[in-house]
């Protein structure tokens, strides 16, 4: 029975028992359980998706990088890619935002109620080589293939070993079309040959990710420099509390 027919039944009888002030309160009672359930399933989900920092979606400048399709990132913070399976790859220099916005799309995502998990792509290929060696290679690709969004950061800082290729290979291949991978990468497409060490693997890869994806393009300075350049401007024109 779904709760809305128990919540009209329950309701119902107290109505006969004259108890209208009661049905009145039960509603106010039931929302606030289900608020507060919500918020220990969101903190729960948060927990074990292992974000690196506490980045939120709100907190970050849109103003400040005009190159983001702020309309995109809205669109994928309702989590609907994550329900069809879809790939989201955020491109961009260092200092950019790409860490950020795939936290703040993580919480986003756990927040419309998908399992995620967050992980560098160095910790993931040190995982699954690790896995493998101690010949556990398919409980650990099952380990991340679970969550409905798994998020890797940072692919391509570090060229893959040959062997890792082939274990990305597998854990791309396994998601395919079954749960959704966000990747920040500051490697354009055409520079993946050189990040996995082959090109036809890394066209392999790229097909399965790119078929059903979201690209997401950040260009321009690095926020963390340009909040420095600015203070130390600042600094020079006029001093704190000279201006305005
Ligand atoms: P990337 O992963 O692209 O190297 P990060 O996401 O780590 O960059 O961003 C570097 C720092 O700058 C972080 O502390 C992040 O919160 C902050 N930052 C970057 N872009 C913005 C922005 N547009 N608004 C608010 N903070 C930002
Ligand atoms: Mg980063």
């Amino acid at each position: 029975m779904s709760h809305d027919l128990v919540h009209a039944r329950v309701r119902e009888h107290l109505g006969r028992l004259r108890l209208g002030h009661l049905a009145e309160r039960l509603d106010a009672l039931l929302r606030e359980e289900i608020g507060a359930k919500q918020k220990k399933r969101v903190s729960m989900g948060i927990t074990i998706a292992h974000f690196p920092a506490v980045k939120t979606l709100e907190d970050f400048d849109f103003k400040a990088q005009p190159s983001v399709d702020s309309k995109l990132v809205r669109e994928l913070a309702t989590g609907r890619f994550i329900a069809q399976a879809e790939n989201v790859l955020l491109f961009g220099p260092p200092g950019v935002g790409k860490t950020h916005l795939a936290i703040g799309l993580g919480r986003a995502a756990v927040e419309a109620g998908h399992s995620v998990l967050f992980t560098s792509a160095t910790a993931l290929l040190a995982a699954l080589a690790k896995a493998e060696s101690e010949g556990a290679l398919k409980d650990k690709l099952n380990y991340f293939a679970k969550p409905k969004l798994l998020i890797i950061d940072e692919l391509g800082y570090l060229p893959f070993e040959k062997r890792s290729a082939h274990l990305f290979f597998q854990l791309v291949a396994r998601r395919y079309e079954k749960g959704s991978l966000l990747i920040t990468t500051n490697q354009l497409v055409g520079q993946w040959g050189g990040v996995f060490g082959d090109d036809v693997l890394a066209a392999a890869i790229l097909d399965r990710l790119l078929h059903h994806s979201h690209t997401v393009l950040i260009q321009g300075d690095s926020y963390r420099l340009r909040q420095k350049r600015k203070a130390g401007l600042l600094g020079r024109s006029a001093p704190p509390g000279n201006h305005g």
